[in-house]
């Protein structure tokens, strides 16, 4: 993500949208949907920076059917690829020859072979051999738990040149149609009219101010629901110079199968990974790593070596401030249990788990 010049507050610090995409994250998965009136009997499910190839959404809401939700749960709390998927989705209820019972998948069958010792080796199906021939049989249907998907940009301080390059991803997102709904997030500015309003982004895309402080929210301008069972339009290219260039832009239709398989492949992925995995990619193994309390129910990383809320990026191997935990602090299990760092991914995988209901 790259960091807005600022019109209107100086410049912040690299972690400014780090810790807003976190508190934007926590704020959705406690207040979803933001619409007082709704009368919602969806649960939710919260992640950030997944999407597809082209395009990464920061913050994504899987809206779920609470029931489904739990019965995937017995598929395991890792995610299903789409390999796998083809197995669960197609197994059959009764023993039969694996070739029978699956769709071709317009791929080699030994690599379909592969995926099913891989989901019988997870508990998702049952296998047996007849003579040579694998059979299958499901253990249960995969559920239909995916609703709905909301994408939701975080653009704290959303100034001209932020809106400029958020407007043309946006409009990817329009005409592709692959998420529900799409959202721009923005810091409250407090204005009589919040200067987001003025920007120029795309009308089908929703725009709600959050204060990260007391994680209260307000929708300034509600989304269009995108058309997600029609074939979607993926701009490749556009004319990059101005208004004098009468160069073509360069598109693509995409089916709605195929928008479907995504759409899956990316909820699976969010299921999996949820919004707390910051950590998995961060180094809380350093002694400068904290968790630091954000209001009363949210933890977000810290760095006491620079003194402020560190970015994923940062927080990496090649960061020059790292420095292992002192052997000291790690428990009476060290090595096996790890020190405080790991005890900090333990609290948050166990966080990211409870929000998983039937797991
Ligand atoms: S010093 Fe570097 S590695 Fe250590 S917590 Fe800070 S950003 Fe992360």
């Amino acid at each position: 993500m790259s960091v807005p010049t600022l019109s209107r507050t100086v410049q912040r610090d690299p972690g400014h949208e780090f810790g807003f995409e976190l508190r934007a994250c926590r704020w959705a998965e406690l207040a979803w949907p933001p619409a007082t009136a709704a009368s919602d009997d969806t649960v939710t499910v919260i992640a950030r920076q997944l999407g597809t190839k082209r395009r990464r959404w920061d913050t994504i809401v899987l809206e779920c059917d609470p029931e489904a939700l739990s019965r995937r749960a017995r598929f395991g709390p890792d995610r299903l690829d789409s390999d796998l998927l083809h197995i669960v989705r197609n197994a059959p209820a009764e023993w039969t020859y694996y070739r029978d019972a699956l769709p071709y998948p317009g791929y080699p069958w030994r690599y379909v072979r592969e995926a099913i010792h891989r989901a019988d080796d997870r508990g998702s199906i049952e296998t047996r051999k007849s003579g040579n021939r694998i059979e299958i049989r499901r253990k249960w249907a995969y559920p239909d738990w995916l609703e709905r998907i909301v994408a939701i940009e975080n653009k704290p301080d959303l100034d001209a040149s932020a809106a400029r390059a958020l407007g043309a991803q946006l409009e990817y997102d329009v005409a592709m149609g692959l998420a529900d709904e799409v959202w721009v997030a923005t810091r409250t500015t407090g204005d009589t009219v919040e200067p987001a309003l003025f920007e120029d982004l795309p009308v089908e895309a929703g725009i709600l101010t959050l204060e990260p402080e007391s994680l209260t929210a307000d929708v300034v301008w509600y989304p269009r629901t995108l058309a997600v069972d029609e074939p979607g339009t993926r701009i490749l290219e556009r004319p990059e110079g101005g208004a004098r260039d009468a160069s073509a832009a360069r598109f693509e239709y995409v089916d709605p199968e195929t928008k479907a398989d995504t759409r899956l492949a990316i909820a699976e992925r969010a299921y999996e990974r949820g919004w707390r995995s910051f950590v998995d990619t961060m180094r809380p193994d350093c002694r400068h790593f904290q968790l630091r309390a954000r209001g009363a129910t949210q933890a977000l990383p810290y760095c006491a070596a620079t003194d402020r809320c560190q970015t994923a990026a940062e927080c990496g191997g090649s960061c020059p401030h790292f420095e292992p935990e002192p052997p000291t602090w790690r428990t009476r299990g060290w090595p096996i249990e790890g020190g405080p760092g790991k005890r900090l991914q333990q609290l948050l995988a166990e966080r990211r788990r409870r929000r998983r209901p039937g797991l």
